[in-house]
């Protein structure tokens, strides 16, 4: 076997690749930026390098720098993790010409599959299902108008050099082909530096599937069943699960012998992934090979028991595949969710700062982390604010449902926004339950953005029960440490007041705790009555408990004189109040808070580059407003609403903290 394998990569993946050559009993080599001198994936390997700058261009994309990494250290082998090199023929070839091995696929396949015309056509040669369309490149809009005609509406139109959805658009009418396909066309030539474009059918009610292969170089080629990636916004993944609740064994076993068909036709070795877009008759049809390890890989390891990345390395050494078709089996169910550094309340803006405080849930045989950030460290623009791959598994869909919410719940961030919320919504919609999945999902379940409307209702007895007990052990415990005679310390109360806000309006619960030593009591609230069970003590800012014989854990932060309470993505504030300081706090003038949809706002500290609207301008939603630049990357700040700009009040060159007023809607 190899002694020693560099990883070029960083973040998640490479903390993933270097656990497995750990369990291995390989070496490892990590290769580090200016920016990841401290990361995890370097203090996770043996030994690291450091290969430049901060931007990627100028140090994980330097194929020089990677292979004297190699040679300085003696690495034999090179995982490339997902994208970075993972993809590139140009890095192949360098480290064939060191003799340093690759572990993923020949440079053949990869080109192969690289290009969307090339893949299809090589597709259909090998009998595998393809989106009706037409195989050859558009020249230009009359051709594009006619080809759409042939192929009947709704059309997709395509970049054959297209990745992460850019490119790509849907056209429903001639007008919508004459106004989307330069538009493809020109995003196709910057993104990718070719303008080649194509058109086949849109599918309706779309969902994406899957199939893992995996291959070796004794002719042997299985297929790992599939993984459902259909909850996606932007044509980008967000949650991923396996099995997919809508194949049944036959198309499974369709699916996974095209894909087959397909990796031999290009002689794959290696794990690649064949994607297909399912409709709802269950007719599918091949969008793209990935000749790579994917993100989502994680929920095909949790039902099948493999580990991919030990399979890649095993076969990369020459070996043969350790099992045969007939041994993968699907055993329960996985779904993975993307934790990103982002805000779900600002259009999913990227968020980037420490992490001052950061604790992930227990990885438990239900729940695995797959992560790379640490509590202090940095989320920085360079790269992909991915703070983890967040992933349960249970007996069937419904119990790994439930070990997600859980999992969300627990997972306690602060310092960076974070999706949560949002993941905790889509966990909690029906639809989801449901399994009716598809493309169409956020968009369509989510049609004005993502908004604390969205949260699941909460049983608030249930909060409120839990601030009542924080507060009253803490209240004691303030009561006992004043330097007081022993047994004549100050005497706490059994009845409190909860105050809470109802948009404007103060609410107030009155409530009665019995309590124990600890935070372990009974709360009333009204005629309804709360039982807790926790070993929660002061400090801890997750209240984990049995609440009325239910397992929940609620995350609780002291905010100035009151609580803030998180529960399944939706957060609560409260105050609790003698009988004393409610009174007084009825007294206290009432502030409304400003109305913040009214302005734009700096999403970050950075410089103001430039404003794309004057005063009195009419704006529609997703405009561009603004550009702000932080640490050497562009911003642009978009209209989350119809709106007129009524007032600008910084100019370009403006430096600006994070929260500044940039301009002030009418
Ligand atoms: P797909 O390939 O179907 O779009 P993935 O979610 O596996 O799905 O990957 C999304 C794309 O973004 C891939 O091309 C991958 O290479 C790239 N990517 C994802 N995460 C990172 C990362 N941390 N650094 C660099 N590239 C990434
Ligand atoms: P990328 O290389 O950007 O990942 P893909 O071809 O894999 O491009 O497509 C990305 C996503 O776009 C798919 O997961 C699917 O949601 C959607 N999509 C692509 N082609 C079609 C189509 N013909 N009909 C419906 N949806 C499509
Ligand atoms: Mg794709």
């Amino acid at each position: 076997m190899f002694k020693k394998i560099l990883i070029a990569n960083r973040g998640e993946i490479a903390c993933r690749v270097i656990k497995t050559c750990k369990k291995m009993g390989i070496k490892t080599v990590a290769v580090y930026s200016d920016a990841d001198r401290n990361a995890s994936h370097v203090e996770m390997a043996d030994e690291a390098v450091h290969i430049g700058e901060s931007a990627t261009a100028k140090s994980y994309l330097v194929i020089d720098r990677i292979v004297e990494a190699c040679k300085k250290t003696g690495a034999e082998a090179v995982h490339p993790g997902y994208g970075f090199l993972s993809e590139n023929k140009k890095f192949q070839e360098a480290l064939a010409a060191a003799k340093i091995a690759f572990i993923g696929p020949d440079a053949y396949a990869i080109e192969a599959m690289g290009d969307k015309i090339e893949s299809k056509k090589l597709a259909d040669k090998a009998g595998v299902s393809t989106v009706p369309g037409f195989l050859g490149v558009i020249k230009d809009v009359a051709h594009a108008k006619k080809i759409s005609g042939e192929i009947g509406y709704p059309v997709m139109l395509k970049a054959s050099a297209g990745g992460g959805g850019k490119g790509m658009r849907i056209a429903r009418n001639e007008s919508e082909v004459q106004e989307g396909f330069e538009r493809s066309q020109s995003e196709a030539k910057s993104s990718f530096g070719d303008d080649r474009m194509f058109i086949e059918k849109y599918i309706e009610q779309p969902r994406h599937i899957e199939i893992q292969i995996i291959a070796d170089r004794h002719g042997n080629t299985l297929y790992l069943n599939e993984r459902e990636c259909s909850i996606q916004r932007r044509h980008q993944k967000v949650i991923e699960e396996a099995p997919s609740p809508f194949l049944d064994e036959k198309t499974r076993k369709a699916m996974g012998e095209q894909a087959v068909a397909l990796a031999k036709a290009v002689d794959y070795v290696s794990a690649g992934t064949v994607e297909f877009i399912v409709d709802t008759k269950r007719n599918f049809y091949f969008l793209e090979m990935n000749t790579r390890l994917q993100v989502e890989h994680p929920v095909t390891e949790l039902i099948t028991g493999l580990d991919l990345v030990e399979l890649m390395i095993r076969v990369a050494y020459n070996e043969k595949l350790p099992i045969k078709q007939s041994d993968v089996k699907i055993n329960g169910w996985a779904i993975e969710a993307r934790v990103y550094a982002e805000d779900p309340y600002r259009n999913f803006l990227p968020s980037t700062g420490r992490l001052t405080r950061y604790i992930a849930p227990k990885e438990t045989a239900n729940v695995r982390v797959d992560t790379g950030v640490y509590e202090g460290g940095e989320i920085s623009v360079f790269y992909d604010p991915m703070i983890a791959k967040l992933c349960s598994y249970g007996k069937d869909r419904a119990e790994a449902t439930a070990h997600m919410r859980a999992a969300l719940d627990a997972y306690y961030i602060r310092g960076v926004s974070h999706n949560i919320p949002f993941l905790a919504s889509v966990l909690g919609k029906k639809r989801f339950e449901s399994g009716e999945l598809s493309t169409n999902f956020i968009a369509e379940e989510y049609p004005q953005g993502f908004s604390d409307k969205d949260l699941p209702a909460e049983d608030s007895s249930k909060l409120l029960a839990v601030a009542a007990l924080v507060h009253n052990t803490y209240a004691r415990r303030a009561a006992s440490i004043s330097g007081q005679i022993p047994g004549h310390g100050r005497k706490v109360p059994s009845a409190w007041v909860i105050v809470t806000k109802d948009g404007d309006k103060t609410v107030e619960t009155p409530v009665s705790v019995a309590a124990d030593e600890g935070a372990n009591g009974t709360v009333t609230i009204g005629k309804k009555t709360v039982d807790v069970i926790t070993d929660w003590v002061p400090g801890q800012p997750l209240f984990t408990a049995v609440i009325d014989k239910k397992p929940v854990t609620i995350q609780v932060d002291r905010k100035g004189t009151g609580y803030r309470l998180f529960s399944a993505g939706a957060q609560m504030d409260v105050h609790v109040y003698t009988q004393r300081e409610a009174e007084l706090a009825r007294l206290m003038p009432n502030k409304p808070p400003p109305d913040l949809s009214k302005y734009l706002l700096s999403p970050m500290p950075g410089l103001l580059v430039s404003l794309a609207v004057k005063e009195g301008q009419d704006v529609k939603a997703g405009e561009p407003l603004a550009i702000v630049e932080a640490m050497k990357m562009e911003n642009v700040l978009k209209a989350e609403r119809d709106a007129t700009v009524k007032k600008i009040h910084e100019k370009a060159g403006a430096s600006l903290a994070v929260d500044q007023m940039i301009l002030e809607f009418g």
